[in-house]
């Protein structure tokens, strides 16, 4: 049995101590999962999966940009907002795919190498007039929202030497902008906050690890934490970001949040522990930020387990027993359903195949890690770096139960623990070494990775159905009161499932590879669908073997409905020039160092083995380009197109490595062709 929350809250109180309001008619999507619940479950049925054959493009537009598109747009009024790459937020008229306005907060390309995971955006939230996003570079503005003019600006970032970041979506809680921050593979010290939406003043922060306790402490909870803390945690910043997924509870006035992995990565480099709050769920209380309850899915997390993903709160009955819960299916590989009022472990259990590091979860819900993996050897371990689900948001079919999941099987990765990890401000901070031997062999043979849209029956802890894809990598989820589930996926494939079977009931190639989450609203009454196309993020920059065909390309919003037929000739995505077989006199050696150097400062973002995505892939350089290598990579020629300077970590003799390998590259690559 089921039992759906009822989510309509009037506005009747004073703008700063009232709610927002969801849209109980499906008419607008007024909030990140469009209700509190975060089910992302429409009403609107008038596409269904009867008629759903007939659904078309109405318009679509471009949006400049190569990068990952990971947005879920608000509606209001027939206004879409959303945000794309560098942070920049647009406005667009939902039915003639008119531009209203666009803000474009201007972030530094120069701190470029701060971003770990692509220069995403995951979207806005409305409240009382205004357009809340966070930027890139830590600051959360508040937007008129028929002007798109800054009302406040505040910098959340408390110390910008370090590399904060904000790629999340605001979300509204008691009048407040609850906003967290990312950056723990570097080292930060995580922690969420909240601001006054009309003045922008700070109403309260909850730190979510511990400070140099020699400070004294923020809290008791910091207090009780310290205690699962070694060595000088705090010079690292400990980590603990809160990067993404979060949800409220207007009942109970709590506000839940994840938290990513601590810094360093492994446990024994820490000096063990549990490391609290990192790689946790946590419940405070919306009105102080004190903290009500915590369940860490990862004790001492060795394997950058962020508990970061999208929840869905859902009243169900379990054992006979109506339980108020909160769910996420984590990166670990572990889908939890919690009691949403204390933090008690109700249900657990994995919801991908090949999970490696733990045999399973005791009656607790801790973990019951298998013998030795957090020893400092190198090691393949299941679930891999984008984990059994990673940031993409969920739907709950509030009709079949159902939580619908972007999932991964398969997924490995390759942990080259260092034996000790010093503090560097400028580099990732997580203590993995460049690895060379037969593990890489077997990461490389190992069956690509098996992503699908997942139906999962949380009270009976087992799939419904899978519905899988030929790529590794798919978006978020839309469900809909006319049995669908929309999702896109990684090679630019937008998809229309039956909500009760998975069976596959229309398509529509978007042009490039698809992330975000779609949304559905109705204008004028007739209803429509939209989704961002732009693919990138964490997966897409690295570019990893076995994650299948994926699509590059140039990012656009698109919005269907009915019986529609808009031309779409999207422009096609090239190369710079074509891969050339260079002359060159280099060594072997000098080959394999530029492999080296390129691994662990270029990778990140050009891509494993130079094969690039969204940023450009480097085996397509033109011989000018390679000839000012130096330029671009020491004297930041190209910073204004988001390559920053690396001249604080690499030298020039580091460059000439990196060109003799990028060489190499090419030469390798045009003898396939
Ligand atoms: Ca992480």
């Amino acid at each position: 049995m089921l039992k759906i929350r009822c989510v309509a809250l009037l506005v009747l109180c004073n703008v700063s101590t009232c709610y927002a309001q969801s849209d109980p008619s499906g008419k607008d999507w007024l909030m990140h999962g469009r209700s509190y619940d975060d089910h992302r479950f429409s009403p609107l049925r008038e596409i269904n999966d009867q008629n759903v054959a007939t659904l078309g493009l109405a318009w679509s537009h471009e949006l400049d940009t190569t990068r990952g598109l990971e947005a879920t747009p608000l509606v209001k009024n027939g206004i879409l907002y959303f945000t794309g790459a560098w942070s920049v937020v647009y406005a667009y008229d939902a039915k003639s795919g008119k531009l209203r306005w666009k803000f474009d907060p201007k972030v530094s390309r120069e701190n470029a190498y701060f971003y770990c995971c692509d220069v995403v955006n995951r979207g806005v939230a409305l409240f009382a007039g205004k357009v809340f996003a966070g930027t890139l570079d830590g600051h959360l503005v508040a937007l008129n929202e028929n002007t798109g003019v800054p009302e406040w600006t505040v910098n959340t970032v408390e110390n910008n030497n370090r590399a904060y970041s904000i790629t999340s979506a605001p979300r509204i809680a008691r009048g407040n902008v609850v906003i967290g921050n990312a950056g723990s593979e570097y080292g930060v010290r995580g922690y969420v906050s909240a601001y006054d939406a009309e003045t922008g003043k700070l109403s309260w922060r909850f730190y979510t690890v511990p400070g140099n306790p020699a400070n004294g402490f923020e809290s008791k909870a910091m207090e009780e934490a310290a205690k699962t803390w070694h060595g000088d945690w705090w010079t690292f910043g400990g980590g603990g970001t809160p990067w993404e997924g979060m949800t409220y509870d207007p009942d109970l006035d709590l506000l839940y949040f994840g938290t990513g992995n601590p810094t360093a990565w492994y446990r024994e480099l820490r000096g063990g522990g549990n490391s609290l709050y990192t790689s946790c769920i946590l419940a405070v209380h919306a009105k102080n930020g004190e903290l009500a309850w915590y369940f860490q899915t990862t004790p001492g997390d060795n394997w950058d387990y962020d508990a970061t993903q999208p929840f869905v709160q859902a009243d169900l009955t379990i054992n006979g027993q109506l339980r108020k819960t909160i769910m996420q299916a984590n990166k670990n590989g572990f889908f939890y359903v919690l009691d949403r009022q204390t933090g008690e472990f109700i249900t657990g259990s994995a919801f991908v195949d090949g999970i490696n590091w733990a045999k399973g979860l005791d009656e607790k819900g801790r973990p019951i890690e298998n013998p030795g993996v957090t020893e400092l050897k190198a090691r393949l371990i299941s679930p891999g770096p984008f984990g059994g689900h990673n940031w993409t948001p969920m739907a709950f079919g509030d009709s079949t139960g159902l939580v619908y999941v972007s999932a991964k099987s398969g997924t490995f990765f390759l942990h080259a623990p260092g034996s000790e990890v010093k503090y560097d401000p400028d580099r990732w901070n997580h203590g993995l070494i460049s690895y060379e031997g037969p593990l890489s062999d077997q990461l490389m043979a190992a069956p690509p990775v098996r992503g699908e849209l997942l139906a999962w029956d949380p009270v009976a802890e087992k799939a419904a159905w899978h519905a899988p894809s030929p790529v590794a990598e798919t978006g978020g989820v839309l469900a809909t009161a006319g049995n669908l589930v929309f999702q896109g996926r990684g090679d630019g494939i937008f998809v229309a499932y039956r909500a009760t079977d998975g069976r596959q009931l229309w398509s529509f190639d978007a042009g490039t590879g698809i992330i975000a989450a779609p949304v559905t609203y109705s204008v004028d009454d007739e209803q429509y669908v939209t989704v961002l196309a732009g693919w990138g993020g964490a997966s897409g920059l690295i570019s990893f073997h076995g994650y299948g065909p994926v699509k590059p390309g140039y990012g656009r919003v698109l919005t269907f409905k009915l019986n529609s037929h808009a031309r779409f000739a999207p422009p096609v995505y090239k190369h710079e020039s074509p891969p050339a077989k260079f002359t060159t006199d280099a060594s072997p050696e000098l080959i394999k160092k530029g492999g080296t150097i390129y691994g662990g400062n270029c990778s990140v973002c050009h891509g494993v083995d130079a094969i690039g995505g969204p940023v450009a892939d480097l085996r397509y350089l033109s011989r000018a380009k390679l000839d000012h290598l130096e330029d671009i990579v020491l004297r930041g020629a190209l910073s204004k197109a988001g390559m920053p300077s690396f001249s604080k970590i690499l030298k020039a003799e580091d460059v000439d490595a990196i060109r003799a390998y990028l060489i190499s590259r090419s030469r390798e690559l045009a003898a396939q062709k």
